[in-house]
């Protein structure tokens, strides 16, 4: 049995469905948990950018949440946030770490430089500007996600090789890329996702790609499989194909979260 702990809600302004249409997908894919994690608020001045809940929206999610809980239940529906690492804002997350009863929170980077997230469809032709623009683009990117790595301030870490989003990869082998990554996150215990969201995007692959995690397997590193829905037709989607690529690089467990404490469970068989 598997769960889907990145799932979005309308707050953040680019889902869609609400919370009870995401947990009966979950349990009509025959998920026996969901977990809801959307972006957070951010500190500073409103709005930060255009796809995300705004601070006040925070006890609405809270009760948005809490609500849908109490009605799936004995479903578990776990309350999470998907928080948008910055280095040099981490004070930020230890404030949101304390605003509610988190079940888990997730890790992620978007923001490559200030005003940049790496992912959004605005900024792709900074991919061609120069010949060595993808090279340098994946260099921010895993900078700053070997310090999210570090710090210790999350339970798992989401969609590791965002950056191939549009099908940009730089020249060679990429595991010079995810080695530092891995080795921080390896040092400080955090799991890491495979997302089967990069399967419905132009890079055409789970994230991260295989390299990835074989090399997370080496280093002792857990794994959870998630869908990061926006629409409740996405819950749950692909599971199958995650699950194989999970098998390969030799996991045989998934993470479950409740009030930031990890349990081990068997990952399910991928033709499930
Ligand atoms: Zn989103
Ligand atoms: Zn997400």
């Amino acid at each position: 049995m598997l769960s889907d702990y990145h799932v979005h809600t309308p707050l953040c302004r680019h889902a869609i469905g609400e919370p009870a249409e995401y947990i009966a997908a979950a349990r009509s894919a025959g998920l026996d948990e969901i977990g809801f994690s959307d972006h957070c608020p951010m500190a500073g001045p409103e709005p930060f950018d255009d796809w995300r809940m705004d601070r006040a929206d925070l006890p609405r999610y809270l009760t948005m949440i809490e609500l849908a809980r109490a009605e799936a239940a004995p479903f578990p529906v776990r309350l999470g946030l998907e928080c948008d690492f910055i280095a040099g804002h981490e004070g930020w997350i230890e404030e949101l770490t304390k605003m509610a009863d988190w079940d888990y929170l997730i890790g992620s980077v978007h923001y490559v430089a200030p005003g940049w997230d790496v992912d959004n469809p605005r900024y792709v032709a900074r991919f061609n500007q120069s010949p060595t623009a993808v090279n340098e683009i994946w260099t921010m990117y895993w900078l700053a996600y070997a310090k999210m790595a570090a710090s210790g301030l999350f339970d798992f870490l989401a969609h590791p090789d965002l950056p191939k989003k549009f099908g940009h990869r730089p020249a060679g082998d990429l595991r010079r890329f995810y080695e530092p990554a891995i080795a921080a996150a390896a040092k400080s215990g955090v799991a890491i996702e495979i997302s089967t969201a990069g399967l419905r995007k132009p890079a055409g692959e789970l994230y991260p790609a295989q390299d990835f995690l074989l090399l997370a397997r080496e280093a002792g590193i857990e794994i959870l499989i998630n869908s990061d829905a926006h629409a409740p037709a996405e819950i749950g989607l692909d599971f199958a194909k995650a699950v194989d690529a999970a098998h390969a690089a030799g996991f045989t467990h998934t993470l479950r979260f409740d009030r930031r404490q990890r349990r081990r469970v068997p990952l399910a068989d991928g033709t499930a």
